[in-house]
């Protein structure tokens, strides 16, 4: 696992993923009795605050509620004010053919590499669904992406699940073709792991030595494990990759008090 040969280097890049933001068109509206303008901007001030120096950002879509220009407009003068380089990849409520601003080419897989370590966008989201599919052509171009950075440590992104969540109405809106996407991944060594949003809660499959993970939302969170669509008190968060330069990396997830809920249970108990 660990390559020895690899020129010692102290360098710690710092990744962290943003998902399912579900940004409304007007940021004073609520989406699932929350506000998730609010939070999303409390998920960023506990990143900030605990994170000053960060490498990147990838969000790993449902940036949007309502995909309306304003959304992705205001989304995007906030992560400019951030100054850290960000990458999207659209989700199943982003209007990825028209609208979504950052991927433009959304029928391509990207990379991006951060020292040893490389980051592939993939794009799952189908118009008018809300499962996923990723397209053949993509899965092509992944295959010719992992030969290209053999030598490099890959993390594999995409909106949509690819392992069943064991919560029935969670897993119709699965990656549907995730065995095709898996099949591509197994015949290679160089990937660590697949990161995923869309199912608004943490999760950890291992599969052919991947690790396949999800993050939670910065908005609301869902029940696990439940059959029927429902809620869950988890509070919002983020995942924190840190990665060495020899392979090595470490993973979790932070959540996120947020004041608004704090303010509520005081209010509630009067
Ligand atoms: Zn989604």
């Amino acid at each position: 696992m660990t390559q020895t040969s690899t020129p010692a280097s102290e360098k710690v890049w710092t990744l962290i993923q943003i998902s399912d933001t579900h940004l409304m068109d007007q940021p004073e509206l609520e989406f699932a009795r929350m506000n998730p303008e609010q939070s999303f901007l409390e998920v960023v001030h506990d990143i900030q605050q605990r994170f000053p120096h960060i490498d990147a950002v990838v969000h790993t879509g449902d940036l949007a509620q309502v995909a309306a220009e304003s959304t992705y407009q205001r989304y995007l003068q906030f992560m400019q004010t951030w100054n850290v380089p960000h990458y999207q990849i659209p989700g199943n409520h982003d209007d990825y053919l028209a609208i979504f601003p950052f991927y433009k080419n959304s029928d391509e897989a990207h990379a991006i590499s951060f020292g040893c370590w490389t980051l592939i966008l993939l794009n799952s989201a189908v118009k008018g669904r809300v499962d996923g599919w990723v397209e053949q052509k993509q899965l092509d171009q992944l295959e010719q992406l992992l030969l290209e950075h053999s030598k490099q440590y890959v993390i594999v992104t995409c909106h949509h699940h690819p392992f069943a969540m064991q919560s029935h109405w969670i897993d119709q809106h699965r990656l549907k073709n995730s065995e095709a996407l898996k099949d591509v991944i197994a015949r290679h060594t160089n990937v660590k792991m697949v990161l995923f949003g869309h199912v608004h809660q943490d999760s950890e499959n291992e599969w052919q030595g991947v690790r396949y993970l999800s993050t939670p939302s910065t908005s609301v969170q869902f029940k696990p494990l439940s059959e029927n669509f429902a809620l869950d008190q988890a509070q919002p968060g983020y995942r924190v990759l840190q990665l060495k330069d020899n392979g090595e990396y470490q993973t979790y997830i932070q959540r996120v008090v947020l004041k608004q809920a704090k303010i509520n249970t005081e209010i509630s108990g009067y």
